[in-house]
């Protein structure tokens, strides 16, 4: 049986990014706007010689019906209910949001193992947001740049331990 992982997190942090680069094939629509993918994503991914069944989740402005916030409960809660490892990525660059805050109370419930991914760390201007990230209370987050390819060792090594 395939170990399943999903990416959780507000729009826009870059979660449809690392599944195409993981997935490795445009299935996940990114775009500028936030919350531009529609639906819940799966694919293969694949991190060197692992594979794994990879979530991507999104959707949350397109609904034409509940709020975003009832929105955005109903597919951490799916993800969480179907993941074995959760991804919840932030935007290194902004730092801690409010509405990041709101996902870590969602997934502080979860019986499942979350993993803090801080993305958008290339360059400068990050380092601030990664060290604000332990204040979510997932420990240590993971440095990760989703475009740029960097940081998917130390993913590995968490997917690994998990098969
Ligand atoms: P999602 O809403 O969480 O799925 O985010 P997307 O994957 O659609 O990405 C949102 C925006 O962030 C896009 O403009 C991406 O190009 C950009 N982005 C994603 N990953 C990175 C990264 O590692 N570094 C930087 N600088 N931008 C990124
Ligand atoms: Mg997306």
């Amino acid at each position: 049986m395939s170990v399943s992982v999903a990416i959780v997190g507000r729009p826009n942090v870059g979660k449809s990014t690392l599944f195409n680069r993981l997935v490795g094939k445009k299935l996940a629509l990114v775009d500028d706007s936030p919350g531009v993918t529609r639906d819940r994503r799966e694919g293969t991914g694949r991190i060197g010689d692992l594979t794994f069944n990879l979530i991507d989740t999104a959707g949350y402005e397109d609904a034409d019906d509940g709020s975003l916030e009832a929105r955005m409960r109903q597919q951490t809660e799916e993800a969480i209910r179907v993941a074995d490892v959760i991804l919840f990525m932030i935007d290194a660059r902004a730092g801690v949001t409010p509405m990041d805050e709101h996902f870590g109370r969602l997934l502080r419930k979860a019986d499942k193992k979350v993993t803090l991914v801080a993305n958008k760390y290339e360059g400068q201007l990050a380092d601030e947001g990664l060290y604000e990230a332990f204040k979510l209370g997932f420990g240590e987050p993971i440095a990760l740049s989703a475009e740029h390819g960097m940081g998917l060792a130390d993913l590995y090594n968490i997917v690994a331990t998990t098969i």
